[in-house]
C-alpha cells in the first residue's frame, strides 16, 4: 500500500453549544486505503466526517486534505472529494439518468450516465425512478453520485445500515472496486464484521475520542496478546452463512 497521507486531522474538536461531540482527535488517512471510522451511535463519526467534507464548521484543530488546508482552500477540497448527497434531493419525478445529469450539472462536470450506472450495476435501471429501487440499489445509486466529479477521496457514512446480507456484500464488492481504481475511501460503520473484512485500517471512536487506531489484524493481535480468549465456537458456520448459502449472493434477491 502507498503510505502517503491524503488526509491529516490534528486535535479536531467540535462543540454543539456546551456539549463537546468531538474531543480533540488526531488521525491520518493514507492514499488508496479504505479507512474505517467505527463506533457506537453518538460517538461523533458523522460529525467528524461532515467537518472533513466541508459541510460542517469545526470548533478547533487542523485539517489538511490532499495538501489543502480546510481553513484556506475549501473549494479546492470540494473539487477532489466525493460526498453522498442527501437522498431527499433525489427528485421523485426524475429517473436515474436524469438525476445523474442534474447532479453533473451542479458539479459542472461532463458525465456518461450509462458508464456510471454500469459501475454500480444499475445499468438496467437507467429509466427507473429512485423511489422504485430496493434499499441496496438506492445505496449503490447514492454511491454513484459520489463518483460524478471523479474524486480522489470518497466519504460513505453508514452505507450498509439496514441492508440485507446480499446487498451488504454487493456494496462491499463495489467499495473494493472503487478503491482498486485508486480512490481513497473513508467509511463509517457499526458493523465490526464489515470493518474487519473491508477496512485496511480502522479508528475506533467512543464519546468523541479515538480509543484505538490500527489495522484490524493488529487490533485483534493486541487483544489476543493480553491473554484474551474468545468463548470457543462449537459450530463452523453461523445462521448468516446458512442464509447466504441458501439464497446466493447475487443481485437478484435485492
Ligand atoms: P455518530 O455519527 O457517531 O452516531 P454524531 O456525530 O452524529 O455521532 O453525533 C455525536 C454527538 O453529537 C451525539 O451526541 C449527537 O447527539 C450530537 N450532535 C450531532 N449533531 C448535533 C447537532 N446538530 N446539534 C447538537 N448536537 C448534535
Ligand atoms: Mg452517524
Amino acid at each position: 500500500m502507498n503510505n502517503s497521507t491524503v488526509i491529516s486531522v490534528k486535535n479536531l474538536t467540535k462543540n454543539y453549544g456546551s456539549f463537546q461531540a468531538v474531543k480533540g482527535i488526531s488521525f491520518e488517512v493514507y492514499e488508496g486505503e479504505i479507512f474505517g471510522l467505527l463506533g457506537p451511535n453518538g460517538a461523533g463519526k458523522s460529525t467528524t466526517l461532515e467537518i472533513i467534507e466541508t459541510l460542517r464548521e469545526k470548533t478547533g484543530g487542523e485539517i489538511i486534505v490532499a495538501g489543502y488546508n480546510i481553513d484556506q482552500d475549501v473549494n479546492a477540497i470540494k473539487r477532489i472529494i466525493g460526498v453522498q448527497l442527501q437522498t431527499s434531493g433525489f427528485y421523485p419525478g426524475l429517473n436515474l439518468t436524469e438525476l445523474i445529469h442534474l447532479f453533473a450539472g451542479l458539479y459542472n462536470e461532463p458525465v456518461n450516465p450509462g458508464e456510471l450506472l454500469q459501475l454500480v450495476n444499475l445499468e438496467d435501471k437507467a429509466k427507473n425512478k429512485f423511489k422504485e429501487l430496493s434499499g441496496g440499489q438506492k445505496q449503490r445509486f447514492s454511491i454513484a453520485t459520489t463518483l460524478i466529479n471523479k474524486p480522489r477521496i470518497i466519504f460513505l457514512d453508514e452505507p450498509t445500515t439496514g441492508l440485507d446480507p446480499q446487498a451488504r456484500r454487493n456494496l462491499w464488492d463495489l467499495i473494493r472496486d472503487i478503491r482498486s481504481k485508486g480512490t481513497t475511501v473513508i467509511i463509517t460503520t457499526h458493523y465490526m464484521d464489515e470493518a474487519e473484512i473491508l477496512c485496511d485500517r480502522v479508528a475506533i471512536m467512543d464519546q468523541g475520542k479515538i480509543i484505538a487506531l490500527n489495522t484490524p489484524d493488529h487490533l485483534i493481535d493486541d487483544l489476543v496478546a493480553t491473554g484474551f480468549e474468545r468463548p470457543k465456537e462449537v459450530k463452523q458456520a453461523n445462521l448468516e452463512d446458512v442464509f447466504i448459502h441458501l439464497t446466493g449472493r447475487t443481485l437478484r434477491s435485492e
